[in-house]
């Protein structure tokens, strides 16, 4: 699971202001369509030992050989797609300078920020700028050899094949398509299934999954589905498999990281991990995800491979994704005062007791640095993370939690002085104390969401980890968050150090409530409903306690000048409202009420409230604030000495975010434009 982004990601944060008034680092590095792109720092970096920093360095080449699969597995013709896209924007002989190839530079600015045509986080297909006959054109003005041919392929025929998937709106418009009620698989254009129904993959798991199984593994984690001679077939992802070029790759960076690891626990994850992608077997799967979060000795850590499913719309198939990280040692006193006391948080959470756990297992949760970002971490990334998935290892062994700061802070830093409170927030009390506790409370809750709410509760025996199909996602994530939400308002916060004082939750609150009735808005096409998980939980928990608290005025939708506010007037009655929801959705999970979790997410967080929609974007569009974010990363290069041993690592921050993608396509793409 992973926290995507700050629920308070506009906020200005006045604890770094003033201070930093010299700010050499220069965080905001482009801003295209609905994007910024950001820099971040890898504070500390020079502490590591040598040893430490050439693991940081292999592992972060290991992150990087994996992009081009993230492409393919986003959709069929990405890969295609950015080659073309690529070879025009950097061979094209006419001018530069017209309206039509400043679109085509941002269309592929998008293509680079979607990892594919579709948009990161709405999954609706690009739009491009320019008219097709600009890009036929563009392309017949280049040498054809430098097009993404297929093999006797003429440049009349690529281009009847390729156009149609960039132009017409109608053809492969939904990355992931979760409206209920068609068929997900052939409405959704990714490509983790091919020439089969819906019906047909369920079946297909069915007859796979033994519901007496009390380990199962993550079937079809590693796979696509396709039918072969009228047969449905798994092709896995692994070397000699399906993306064996890129694993290869990938896995030859983690031979040379396995030696220079920090002590035999890591090296013995490094080594489970290698065997998993040659072999593709996911028990060895499950093997290595144990070895992983039992280290919490080393400082440099890393997620690689395939792991989160939320572009599945069945909720199967995992993306691959890597990030490369090292130990805040200083910060992570914080969350492991929370893991520490994972089980008394368990105890007294308001959920039945039945669906709490007797004993909660090995919460590890520690505040990070990251140093690279892959695959699905990359452009945009999360900023926490507790892995692994699978809910039986997360109940036999728990789960490690992390926290990734200095993405939190980049994300803080370019947003001070963006008008944004003064915007939206409804009292000079309220801004107030989003200034002072605004940080504070949103890593905080990023903590609690990631290192108890995920780890929380537990199914009844027999109850599927699938149940809630499609619904799981919203639901798992609502859960995570109440359960942060309900104890940020608790003495214990204040007793055990974590907040100063019993007024600080209420900046948590307010800015939760204010954004998941209307802030977030701003990530939504005009006309458009809610899809992605995290903001669809955003939606419920806010939509749903202003609706239980309307009786009571717990939370007003207020007018003023014309604008609408967000008003709470009750807070200790919005905890109480936060506690039955958490009690309710834990119930959800463990019984696996499907019908219940659909009607849900179907009342409270689908729709969009149009009249409050048009007034969001409008508002900030006046304030010229992107509601989306990606980053590039840093570089790191060995330093030679004289005698021609490594002597050092260097990091640097001078690449924009062009140079990366145009760099990255060259020295980390060896698959095939078809897979
Ligand atoms: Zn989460």
């Amino acid at each position: 699971m992973k926290q995507l982004i700050p629920f308070m990601m506009s906020i200005i944060l006045l604890a770094s202001c003033g201070q930093n008034k010299k700010q050499e680092f220069v965080y905001s590095v482009d801003k295209f369509a609905d994007v910024e792109i950001l820099r971040y720092k890898v504070n500390n970096f020079d502490e590591l030992t040598l040893n430490q920093k050439l693991l940081v360095y292999y592992l972060s080449e290991a992150a990087l050989e994996g992009r081009d699969i993230l492409y393919d597995q986003n959709h069929k013709h990405n890969l295609t797609i950015r080659r073309l896209l690529e070879a025009v924007y950097e061979n094209y002989a006419g001018d530069k300078e017209t309206a039509d190839f400043k679109n085509l530079e941002i269309y592929l600015k998008q293509v680079w920020m979607g990892n594919g045509i579709h948009h990161h986080y709405s999954e609706d297909k690009f739009t491009p700028g320019f008219p097709e006959t600009f890009l036929s054109a563009a392309v017949n003005s280049i040498d054809s050899t430098l097009l993404p041919l297929m093999a006797g392929e003429s440049v009349e025929t690529f281009k009847a094949r390729i156009f149609p998937v960039i132009f017409n709106p109608d053809l492969y418009k939904k990355r992931t398509n979760q409206e209920a009620g068609v068929d997900l698989i052939a409405t959704s254009a990714n490509n983790f299934y091919e020439g089969v129904s819906q019906k047909e993959v369920e079946d297909f798991y069915a007859g796979m999954v033994d519901p007496a199984d009390n380990t199962p593994v993550p079937y079809g984690l590693n796979s696509k589905i396709v039918k072969e001679n009228g047969k449905v077939v798994e092709k896995t992802y692994k070397i000699d498999g399906m993306y064996d070029a890129a694993i290869r790759r990938i896995v030859g960076w983690l031979e040379k990281a396995a030696e220079v690891v920090e002590n035999e626990q890591q090296g013995a994850v490094i080594k489970s991990l290698i065997e998993y992608y040659q072999t593709g077997n996911l028990e060895k799967y499950d093997e290595y995800s144990i070895l992983w979060l039992q280290d919490v000795n080393s400082q440099v850590d890393f997620v690689n491979g395939f792991t989160e499913s939320y572009t599945d719309p069945l909720g199967m198939k995992a993306t691959w994704e890597a990030l490369v990280n090292f130990k805040d040692m200083e910060a992570t006193k914080r969350t492991e005062i929370i893991s520490n006391n994972a089980q008394w948080f368990e105890d007294h959470s308001p959920v039945d007791k039945q669906f709490k756990k007797e004993k909660v297992k090995g919460v590890s949760a520690k505040v990070i640095t990251a140093a690279i970002l892959g695959g699905d971490c990359y452009p945009a990334t999360p900023i926490g993370i507790n892995l692994p998935n699978s809910n039986w290892i997360r109940r036999d062994y728990g789960s490690k939690s992390v926290t990734i700061e200095n993405i939190t802070d980049a994300y803080d830093k370019a947003s001070q002085g963006s008008g944004f409170m003064e915007e939206f927030i409804w009292s000079d009390e309220e801004i107030e104390r989003a200034k002072e506790y605004g940080s504070l409370t949103n890593n905080l809750h990023t903590d609690l969401h990631e290192c108890l709410g995920h780890g929380s509760g537990k199914l009844l025996p027999g109850v599927s980890p699938d149940a809630l199909k499609a619904y799981g996602s919203p639901i798992e994530e609502a859960r995570a968050d109440l359960f942060g939400l309900y104890y940020m308002a608790d003495d214990k916060m204040v007793e055990l150090g974590l907040l100063p004082d019993e007024d600080a939750y209420k900046a948590a609150y307010y800015q939760y409530i204010m954004n998941g009735l209307m802030t977030q808005l701003t990530r939504i096409q005009p006309g458009k409903n809610i899809e992605q998980a995290h903001m669809r939980n955003r939606q419920l928990i806010a939509a749903w306690a202003y609706e239980k608290g309307k009786a009571d005025k717990v939370i007003e939708l207020k007018k003023r000048d014309g604008k609408t506010f967000v008003v709470v007037n009750d807070y200790a009655k919005l905890r109480d409202l936060f506690a039955e929801l958490l009690a309710e959705i834990q119930r959800i999970k463990s019984t696996g009420d499907f019908e219940a979790a659909k009607q849900l997410i179907e009342t409270y967080a689908v729709n969009v409230n149009q009249e409050i929609h048009t007034e969001v974007l409008a508002r900030y569009k006046a304030l010229n604030i992107a509601p989306y974010r990606g980053f590039v990363n840093p570089v790191y290069s060995l330093v030679k000495d004289n005698a021609g041993n490594i002597s050092d690592v260097k990091i640097s921050y001078d690449e924009n975010y062009v140079q990366q993608h145009l760099r990255y396509s060259k020295e980390y793409s060896v698959l095939p434009n078809y897979n």
